[in-house]
């Protein structure tokens, strides 16, 4: 595991493993077996828990879980150059390539989100986390190499539809490219949800950042946006996805002290700044979506995200912290009829 790894994984969300805890009044007292497992996956530790029949069944549902997220990732990770997202960054200019239906559907739905959002999400911006360095020690780019990786930014160089013969094609009008940071993790879980239906024995996924449930009841806590290894929040969650995004352990900072953040504000270009130190967390339906919008919001900004969220009937929280590390919760009222 890599440093990187190991920092992502202490960030986050702090998901409880009280399998089926106060499961529907009236069920069956047949105590289920919970079954756990951790995984490396998508670039984080990633837990799994499920609530069988026996162990043997658990222990079979965890491995089929973990097939469907190594098969989402092969397809969309943005840190291989294999995948079909990998292949696309590397595909000419111009020049159209088909890719799976499925694809082609998640792209649409990414691109409906950047454009709600104002482009405050926006994954076509693989120029400007090279710019910054976030994959490495983190950079401060100079004017002209700032202004030349905006240029090579933006999902409006992408074109994504039906492509003549092909039923699904993707073309590269520029020479931008996408990361799938923001979105791939939550894909990859409503991706599991589908495999698994609405029969299966309950199940729980947290990476880190995201969890997702499925059946029961389970208790997550939400890290202080500064003390990450204590909870601010807790809550229970019988559905749906939770993903939270900050300032966290991916955040660099320079040799001089100047922190970069991971999350870009794609409309400056540069790391969204944070007049105090917050995350923002949105609960979802769909874990797409909430991946996407924690990560739009935290852009935002609690001000603009707040009315942004409250407008839409979306679930957020933001958690603020002031100068003593106090927390300031401000939640839209989606959020708070649903917690
Ligand atoms: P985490 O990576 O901590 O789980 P997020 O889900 O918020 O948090 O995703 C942040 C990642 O998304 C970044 O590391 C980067 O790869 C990518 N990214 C950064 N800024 C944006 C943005 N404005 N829109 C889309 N993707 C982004
Ligand atoms: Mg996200």
């Amino acid at each position: 595991m890599t440093r990187r790894a190991a920092r992502r994984a202490a960030y986050g969300l702090l998901a409880g493993f009280l399998l089926g805890a106060g499961g529907a009044p009236g069920t069956t007292t047949l105590a289920p077996v919970p079954v756990e497992r951790s995984v490396y996956l998508m670039g984080t530790i990633a837990t799994l828990a499920a609530d069988a029949a026996d162990r043997a069944a658990g222990l079979r549902q965890l491995e089929r879980m973990v097939r469907v997220v190594e098969a989402a990732e092969a397809e969309l990770s943005t840190w291989r150059d294999d995948s079909v997202l990998g292949r696309l960054n590397r595909q000419p200019v111009g020049e159209a390539m088909s890719a799976p239906v499925a694809v082609c559907d998640l792209l649409e739905r990414v691109e409906s989100w950047h454009d709600a959002t104002g482009g405050a999400f926006d994954p076509a911006i693989g120029s400007l986390i090279e710019a910054w360095n976030l994959r490495g020690e983190g950079r401060q780019p100079d004017d002209a190499a700032l202004q030349a990786a905006r240029r090579n930014a933006g999902w409006e160089h992408l074109t994504v539809g039906l492509g003549g013969a092909a039923e699904c094609a993707i073309t590269r009008t520029a020479d931008v490219t996408l990361d799938a940071g923001a979105f791939g993790k939550g894909e990859a879980i409503d991706r599991v949800r589908r495999a698994e239906g609405a029969e299966a024995d309950a199940w729980m996924i947290d990476f880190g950042g995201q969890v997702a449930v499925a059946g029961g009841s389970w208790p997550v806590a939400i890290a202080h946006p500064v003390k990450r290894n204590e909870a601010a929040l807790e809550i229970t969650l019988s559905e749906g996805s939770l993903a939270t995004s900050g300032g966290s352990e991916s955040d660099l900072t320079l040799p001089d002290g100047t922190r970069i953040g991971h999350i870009l504000d794609p409309r400056t270009g540069r790391p969204a700044p944070a007049r105090q130190p917050f995350s923002v967390s949105v609960w979802h339906e769909r874990a797409l979506d909430a991946d996407i919008l924690s990560t739009a919001l935290y852009v935002m900004g609690p001000e603009e995200g707040i009315a942004w969220a409250e407008a839409r009937g979306i679930a957020a929280c933001f958690l603020i912290a002031d100068e003593v590390d106090e927390v300031d919760v401000r939640a839209t009222s989606a959020f708070e009829a649903r917690f």
